[in-house]
């Protein structure tokens, strides 16, 4: 049976080129970043060198990329260093946050008194950002701002220019897990004045296991993983020196290839609203999903026209990989947490949710075999 992948969001195949990159670094460059010698010198090298094109690329300095081990410790380690060290005394999030933001959040809630603030939401998944502003304006708590830059579930886009410029208009610290739009969308965070982001290289072609923050050098934040002074002391611990080769490599691909990526892609989503909106009546489109400027290009989050909790195994048997969720709830009989906050009652009661996401790998057959296959278990 041939394989359909449509779960990019979740994460994504490795490419060739990136193996390639790892198993030579395997090979050779066994050596610890840290050691003097020849060997760990070569080492070093690869982990600085990825860095600088990484900071080139988001138009930062190097010393404001710092490795993790992935998107989750990316998020947790600048959440709670900004509560520690800048003395945070009230966070602005919003409930559409990736579990590994809001855990963190309610953490920071319950045992470092934070004060947490939930921004309205409408139901299209939209952020009431004129609340943002009212909020900002009107205390002045040090605050730090947490809104993700694409919905890992539905796809919304949030203005991360507007938002950056509202928080540094109002002396308050912008935080966006950008996990899902990393080397998927150009970001300059010269002009785009985030303070933190975050990266996994899983989402793009990388290897699961390595990842970064970007950590803005004035803020000063300490390490959250304490020991050895790698990683400009904000995390302890030897260097996953063929992770970060492998991220390297995918980042470099799909910087590179942006354009053409993105517009293939956008053209494999466009095709898949077509095609779905043509052959299941009632179904419906999820968030701004079905919006091409409001939405990230690689997910698409559909509510199908009636009740199929097995609708993802079905699928499976037939040899298709989607989520009914995200990854984190799909292994749950939970719904979706975004959804549920978004959709009404009767909508979740009476429809069944899958998210599909692509990659410049997908083509229009294997959206074909997808409707195909939902028309058939639909009984369309
Ligand atoms: N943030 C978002 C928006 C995500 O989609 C994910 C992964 O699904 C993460 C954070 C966590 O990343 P990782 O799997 O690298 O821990």
């Amino acid at each position: 049976m041939t394989q359909i992948y449509l779960d990019n969001a979740a994460t994504t195949p490795l490419l060739d080129e990136v193996i390639d990159a790892m198993v030579v670094v395997m090979k050779n460059n066994f050596g610890n970043p840290s050691s003097t010698h020849t060997l760990g010198q070569e080492a070093k090298t690869i982990i600085e060198e990825t860095r600088r094109k990484i900071a080139n690329e988001l138009h930062v300095s190097p010393a404001e990329i710092i490795y993790t081990s992935c998107g989750t410790e990316a998020n947790n380690l600048i959440l709670k260093s900004a509560v520690e060290d800048l003395k945070i005394e009230r966070i602005i999030t919003t409930e559409l946050e990736h579990k590994c933001v809001a855990e963190s959040v309610e953490n920071l809630k319950n045992f470092k008194n934070v004060e947490v603030i939930y921004l309205n939401i409408n139901e299209k998944g939209d952020v009431d950002i004129e609340q943002l502003q009212q909020l900002l304006k009107s205390s002045d708590k040090k605050t730090l701002v947490c809104l993700m830059h694409a919905n890992n579930e539905i796809g919304n886009l949030l203005d991360l220019d507007r938002v950056a410029d509202i928080c540094k208009e109002n002396g308050a610290y912008f935080h966006s897990d950008t996990v899902q739009t990393m080397a998927h969308l150009p970001l300059d965070f010269s002009k785009t004045l985030v303070d933190f982001a975050s990266c996994s290289a899983h989402k793009f072609h990388g290897p699961k296991g390595a990842g970064f923050a970007f950590i803005r050098k004035s803020t000063h934040l300490k390490a959250q993983i304490h020991g050895g002074t790698q990683e400009r002391n904000l995390r302890a611990g030897t260097e996953n020196v063929v992770g970060i080769a492998g991220l390297g490599k995918a980042f470099e691909i799909a910087t590179d290839n942006l354009e053409k990526f993105s517009s293939h892609i956008q053209e494999i989503k466009d095709y898949a609203i077509q095609r779905l909106s043509e052959k299941i009546p009632g179904i419906l489109f999820n968030g701004r999903s079905a919006e091409s400027d409001k939405s990230l290009y690689t997910v698409l989050s559909v509510s199908l026209p009636s009740q199929n909790p097995l609708i993802g195994l079905q699928l499976d048997m037939k040899g298709i990989a989607v989520s009914q969720g995200s990854a984190c709830s799909s292994g749950a009989a939970k719904p979706s947490s975004v959804l549920s906050k978004i959709l009404s009652e009767e909508t979740q009661q009476n429809t069944t949710p899958l998210r599909i996401s692509f990659s410049h790998k997908t083509i229009k057959e294997e959206i074909d075999a997808l409707v195909n296959a939902l028309v058939e278990i639909l009984r369309l």
